[in-house]
């Protein structure tokens, strides 16, 4: 017997829900709601570096186009943080800060093992069909197709927010040229910003307008899509972010501890997730080669920064937190490292410039409160 579109959409949905996606809707393949807004995103430059978000543009705009007679489209949503999960590491460690979604197990792999399960038991029940998976491996707009599944609702810091569960959460999804209908228990979720605005506030970097994040300003932008210098104004602001930024995350009210919402969320993380790993030492970091990063990125989601980037990003971090006198670092080491960076010749140019801007940042901050380095403000190479 055959199932109708409600009735094989609702078995689809259980199948992903059984594989321990957090979420799971369906949607049709209708161009995205915000397109106009997207277009107006990208005409005003504010992907960055980000040439990939304009490439393929027919397609994020028509995800019909995703897939030969795609009809609907399956979306998930893994949860890689329980909502009021305790942050590990606090501002002016001397550890490197990195975002949640990469403490654990790459969630594309993750993510996409399990899609393609049930990708597989769908084409062989239904054959003649077709199924196209994907997690960030495909040029559609997750978060807005995710918002149409009734997942959830993209909010004024531009996640997909779950009232329950939070917003802790890597999409994913697949397009398949099966006809499937929203089940009735499948409804859009409203949005619950409200008259809040914490997100702004908290973002260190002024990155975000209600429903708009410029990525060129943005932390998780600058340390891991963004290969060159990084400019004056935003280093100081980066604080000790080496990989990705959570601050409007972590003061959204959606992801505070809540009795119900904890007991939930904390159920649906998976134990690939655990936090293998949450920061890196600084000093480590500025001393890694090729192989080294490899096996510190090894098998999490960390991929995109290149080992320059990270010694980019690691020298910000040492010079953010060597300005703050009762950070409690060991400024002479600091000091040392950054200099060591700046006069390495091995090192590429973007290396040694940061350094030698970072040092003289520092200086200059350090001035005001005296000679703490006890060393001369003038750089002067070694030889
Ligand atoms: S990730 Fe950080 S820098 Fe980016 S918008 Fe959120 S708070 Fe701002
Ligand atoms: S912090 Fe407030 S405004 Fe920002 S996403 Fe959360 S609820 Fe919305």
């Amino acid at each position: 017997m055959s199932l109708t579109p409600i009735e094989l959409a609702g078995d689809v949905i259980e199948r992903c829900l059984a594989r321990g996606f957090a979420l799971a809707g369906v949607c049709g393949v209708d161009p995205p709601a915000h397109a106009s807004e997207l277009l107006a995103w990208l005409d005003d430059g504010r992907h960055g570096d980000m040439d990939f978000m304009t490439e393929a543009l027919e397609v994020r705009l028509n995800p019909s186009r995703l897939l030969d007679g795609a009809r609907s489209f399956v979306m998930v949503a893994d949860l890689y943080a329980a909502r009021g999960e305790p942050e590990v590491v606090g501002p002016g460690s001397s550890n490197a800060r990195i975002a949640r979604y990469v403490r654990g197990d790459d969630y594309h792999r993750v993510m996409k093992r399990r899609l393609h399960d049930v990708c597989d038991a769908l084409r062989a029940e239904h054959p003649g069909h077709r199924f196209r998976s994907f997690v960030d491996t495909a040029p559609v707009l997750e978060r807005e197709m995710a918002e149409r599944c009734g997942m959830g609702w993209s909010a004024k810091n531009t996640m997909l927010i779950h009232p329950e569960l939070g917003s802790y959460f890597a999409l994913g999804g697949f397009a398949t040229t099966l006809t499937l209908e929203a089940p009735t228990a499948q409804e859009r979720i409203e949005d619950h910003c409200g008259t809040c605005t914490r997100c702004i506030d908290a973002c260190p970097t002024g990155a975000i307008t209600p429903y708009h994040v410029d990525a060129r300003r943005c932390i998780s932008y600058l340390t891991i899509e963004h290969r060159d210098r990084i400019d004056d104004s935003l280093r100081t602001p980066i604080g000790s972010w080496v990989y990705g930024c959570d601050v409007c995350q972590e003061v959204c009210p959606h992801n505070a501890p809540t009795v119900r919402g904890v007991r939930r969320s904390e159920g649906l993380v998976s134990h690939a997730y655990a936090t293998r790993h949450a920061g890196f030492d600084l000093l480590d970091v500025l001393g890694w080669d090729a192989n080294a990063r490899r096996s510190a990125f090894n098998s999490s989601a960390m991929k995109r920064a290149t080992l320059s980037m990270m010694k980019r990003n690691a020298l910000i971090a040492i010079g953010n937190l060597a300005a703050i006198p009762e950070s409690g670092v060991r400024m002479s080491r600091y000091r040392r490292a950054i200099e060591d960076a700046m006069w390495n010749p091995n090192e590429p140019e973007m290396v040694r410039a940061t350094a030698r801007e970072v040092l003289a940042s520092l200086d200059r901050s350090l001035n005001g409160a005296g000679d703490v380095l006890g060393a001369s403000p003038a750089v002067e190479s070694p030889e």
